[in-house]
């Protein structure tokens, strides 16, 4: 029996995922999704869009993964399987699963809502059945049995993905956190895991982007902790006050909402990416938002008109932007676009981390300028990660007790830190430690038994 792994896109690299397992001649691929970065510049468009584009100017500019390298597998693969809903994962899946029409698109019923919400929104038809499961679902896929175990991230419904081979079990989990006390949805399925490490599992492809960070990754239920004080600690009973933070982040979205009628504030979402993932919260029944939700320019401008006169203290804004994305809502405020400014220490929470790219980093620099001219106070980094840290990577490691470990979702200076990590629990770099680069092929069997 051979098994064999193919890195597409992801390894050494923030972005664009893509990985195939080929087992015994049936293809599992796991992700397709964006480089935001590349994506954006090449589309001018706010983080969150997808529009309608081609599918080899996409793979030239390095918005999509390279699937061309899958040639001599493309009749084989069996299954596009989806970890999560964020762009990273999903978002190339409507610029690639053509190329595989016999395969079925397969993710939990919330990643799913979202991806077929987008290829309705920008009219592309798919080939491809799509199919929906609910966290901890099994199905089988061939002659192998795919499991979608229940992890903690920032968005809704994320999986571990697990494929139960013949020979062992190979773990795909590209983003997660160990969070016990979850605002919304369970905290991770232990015993699933554990019980991976106990049937033996041969490999796991796994989130190394936070390696350089010590100890454990805070729980979301420190990010209301942090909004609570902000938002409830703070002198701003006659101020407008403006929240960003990622549209996908449903918990943070409903904490927000939260805090926002106890401070008897009407909750004002301002943003069509906002729209996307809240609707698809509401449509697949995780969590019903009580807010108001308005999409479009003309529509918030008059809004944000309406706002102004009613008094801004009255309401709780939350928005698009929250990093410095040109064509957010935010950013537009900032501008005057709408005919609303904002007052001398009116509040704009970002409950946010700045993703660590030149363009994001600039970008809210400058959004935070035009704001502290206006007079405004700004609060940064309300916020918790959804990635693990050190400590959460040991602890997947020793539950899930891999012969092998491939990190993904690292750029190579944090790469090599998560190698160290491997290194302190007895993994050896290049033995099966491994570092993967796009378009390599690796065989299991053959590393773990003969190791080079
Ligand atoms: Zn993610």
């Amino acid at each position: 029996m051979s098994i064999q792994i193919r890195a597409v896109g992801g390894f050494g690299e923030v972005g664009k995922n893509m990985a195939a397992i080929n087992i015994d001649g049936e293809v599992i691929i796991l992700d397709m999704g964006l480089h935001l970065p590349n994506y954006i510049k090449y589309t001018e468009e706010a983080l969150g869009e997808i529009v309608k584009l081609k599918t080899e100017d996409l793979i030239k500019v390095g918005a999509i993964p390279d699937d061309r390298i899958l040639k001599d597998w493309k009749n084989k693969v069996k299954a596009i399987i989806i970890s999560h809903g964020h762009l990273d994962h999903v978002g190339a899946t409507p610029y690639l699963a053509m190329h595989y029409p016999e395969a079925p698109v397969i993710s939990t019923e919330y990643t799913i809502e979202f991806l077929k919400t987008t290829i309705q929104n920008e009219k592309i038809s798919l080939p491809n059945k799509i199919i929906g499961v609910l966290p901890n679902a099994r199905i089988r896929i061939g002659k192998n049995e795919i499991e979608f175990i229940n992890i903690t991230h920032s968005i809704p419904q994320t999986a571990i993905i697990a494929i139960h081979t013949k020979k062992g079990i190979i773990i795909y989990g590209p983003d997660y956190k160990l969070d016990n006390e979850p605002t919304l949805g369970k905290k991770p399925n232990y015993p699933a895991l554990e019980n991976l490490g106990e049937k033996g599992v041969l490999a796991i492809i796994t989130d190394s982007l936070n390696a350089d960070h010590e100890g454990s990754t805070p729980s979301e239920s420190r990010a209301k902790e942090l909004l609570e004080n902000v938002l409830l600690g703070t002198p701003n009973k006659d101020k407008a006050i403006i929240v960003t933070t990622f549209s996908s982040h449903i918990a943070r979205l409903k904490t927000i909402t939260e805090i926002g009628k106890k401070m008897n504030r009407k909750v004002v979402f301002l943003g069509r990416s906002l729209a996307k993932y809240v609707i698809a919260a509401k449509n697949t029944s995780i969590t019903k938002i009580d807010a108001e939700i308005i999409q479009y320019s003309q529509k918030i401008r008059k809004k944000l008109k309406e706002i102004e006169k009613k008094g801004m203290h009255k309401f709780l804004i939350v928005c698009t932007g929250h990093q410095g994305e040109p064509k957010s809502v935010l950013s537009k405020i900032a501008n005057n676009f709408y005919g609303v400014t904002l007052k001398p220490d009116d509040h704009v929470i970002f409950s946010s981390n700045v993703i660590p790219t030149k363009i994001n980093q600039e970008q809210r620099r400058t959004l935070e300028e035009k704001l502290a001219k206006q007079g405004a106070h700004i609060f940064t980094g309300v916020h918790v990660s959804g990635h693990c840290s050190k400590e959460d990577m040991k602890a997947f490691i020793k539950m899930t007790k891999p012969e092998n470990i491939i990190p993904i979702h690292s750029e190579p200076q944090i790469t090599e830190k998560f190698i160290q990590l491997c290194e302190d629990l007895g993994y050896k770099k290049g033995k099966n430690a491994i570092i993967m680069k796009n378009s390599q092929t690796i065989d299991i069997p053959q590393i773990a038994n003969e190791p080079k």
